[in-house]
């Protein structure tokens, strides 16, 4: 077989849905990333507050208190953090928890960030624990503490660093220790996106993008982004590529459908993976509850991808349910599959 591009079966790269960004995402990303807040999409609840914070802030003069933004992949809390930086007039220095593997790694960064940069630390619940507690001072007393020696004769050396302003990020809040979490000033949740934020987002970057879209067409598209604009941007692009060879580059609601069909991703998001686990849940385990780790057997997944890519979407859309002794088929998710709803597990 030569046409691969489409083909169902393959794998990770055929991941529409997968929330996580890909490699030869980047650029694409990049350039459809907003700049400032007045441009980031939805999350009202957060912006409000966030706008009023950086106000006083720049009328202070002081740099913003450290933010932890927290949420799945692909909401926006990367994005999110460049605008804050920009709004704020200050520099990015952008690292993730598992890349600080020792401390110089941190204090080297940390000294060279001047008054007012933001220090960007993705998935900060991977931090590991020495290089933890060297942030504590940096965050609260803006001091780098280096010990030097060892044993009785070890002294601790203070270094002053400039105030600057942190911003982690986290998929996982409860992965965090409380006095990390105690040292951030704004906690704010990123949560799916409603339906038209997500259709005004496919509008802009189908904009940007010079991609003809019409409103039927970036309804759908919409529809089907699992409420999360990065996959929103990838099912546009995908839609795009489909028009291009098919259709002369010229997007309307009948070649949105088909390409959206073609990429197996259903009316409410959902793809294969999504549609394996409920119907293991309903037909493997008499819908349910059945335990994380057993469902992951049956569809041959990790534990957590299934808890973390997989899992969020289908709670938000009710179709599973997490009990104390595992995870239960809603009705909706008998009626998504059409199956008669109340397998034998409701009759019991
Ligand atoms: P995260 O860091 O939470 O994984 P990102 O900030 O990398 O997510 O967002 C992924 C992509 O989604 C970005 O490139 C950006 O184009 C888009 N995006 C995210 N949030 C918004 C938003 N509120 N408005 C417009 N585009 C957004």
């Amino acid at each position: 077989m030569t046409n691969i591009a489409f083909e169902p079966n393959d794998e990770a790269d055929d991941r529409l849905v997968e929330p996580d960004i890909q490699a030869e995402e980047a650029q694409f990303e990049t350039t459809l990333r907003p700049e400032r807040l007045a441009d980031f999409v939805g999350q009202e609840p957060i912006k409000r507050p966030l706008s009023i914070s950086i106000e006083a802030a720049l009328k202070r003069k002081e740099p913003l208190e450290h933010v932890l933004l927290y949420g799945n992949p692909g909401l926006g809390k990367t994005t999110l953090a460049h605008i804050i930086a920009r709004e704020m007039g200050g520099t990015i220095r952008v690292t993730a928890g598992p890349a600080l593997e020792r401390v110089g790694d941190l204090a080297a960064i940390l000294t060279n960030l001047k008054a007012g940069d933001i220090l960007f630390i993705d998935e900060i619940h991977r931090l590991n624990k020495t290089i933890e507690e060297v942030l504590y001072s940096a965050m609260e007393d803006f001091a780098l503490d280096i010990i030097l020696g060892k044993g009785p004769a070890a002294r601790t050396l203070r270094m002053p660093l400039e105030r600057f302003t942190l911003i982690g990020a986290t998929t996982k809040l409860n992965l965090l220790s409380a006095p990390l979490r105690d040292r951030f000033g704004h906690v704010y949740h990123l949560s799916f996106y409603e339906i038209d934020d997500i259709e005004r987002i496919v509008r802009r970057n189908a904009a940007l993008l010079e991609i003809a879209v019409d409103t039927e067409s970036a309804a759908l598209i919409a529809a089907r982004s699992r409420r999360t604009p990065r996959v929103a941007n990838r099912l546009l692009k995908r839609v795009r590529d489909y028009a291009q060879v098919k259709h002369n580059g010229i997007l309307n609601a009948e070649i949105t459908r088909q390409a959206l069909d073609m990429l197996r991703v259903d009316h409410q998001g959902l793809d294969e993976v999504d549609r394996k686990i409920l119907l293991a849940i309903i037909d493997k385990f008499q819908g349910g509850p059945v335990g994380l780790s057993t469902l992951a057997a049956a569809v041959a997944e990790e534990i957590e991808t299934i808890e973390q890519i997989y899992e969020p979407y289908l709670l938000q859309l009710g179709l599973i349910e997490r009990t104390p002794r595992g995870r239960k088929a809603t009705r909706a998710a008998y009626e998504h599959l059409g199956r008669a709803t109340g397998g034998q597990a409701e009759l019991m």
